[in-house]
């Protein structure tokens, strides 16, 4: 599987909080929302299907996290660490590739 694009940017933020912490919680170090883990809020979870995919990248345009990034063969790959369960990729895959399910306890 292809590595999170993210990697190098958490790293960084996190390399960059430690060193400069701020009162207030405020957010002063662009690109900083990497670090919050947005996949705990979630309840149910895309199931991808690649064998109906057409690598059309409506779900990768179109998903309000940076969940999903595309593999060396431009398919997509979810991003459990950042998926929020919403349903926007399975509801406009034009092929039905992704269904959501209930997360496992
Ligand atoms: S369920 Fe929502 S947050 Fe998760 S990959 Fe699909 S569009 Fe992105
Ligand atoms: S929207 Fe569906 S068909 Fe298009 S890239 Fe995503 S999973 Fe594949």
């Amino acid at each position: 599987m292809a590595e999170s694009p993210f990697k190098a940017d958490i790293e960084r933020v996190q390399k960059e909080y430690s060193e400069k912490m701020t009162p207030g919680a405020i957010v002063y170090i662009p690109g900083s929302s990497v670090v919050n883990k947005t996949g705990g809020w979630r309840v149910f979870m895309p199931k991808f299907n690649k064998d109906k995919c057409v690598r059309c990248f409506m779900c990768y345009t179109l998903c309000p996290e940076p969940a999903i990034y595309l593999d060396e063969e431009s398919y997509p790959v979810f991003d459990y660490d950042y998926c929020k369960g919403c349903g926007i990729c399975a509801n406009e895959c034009p092929t039905k590739a992704i269904e959501m399910v209930r997360e496992s306890k």
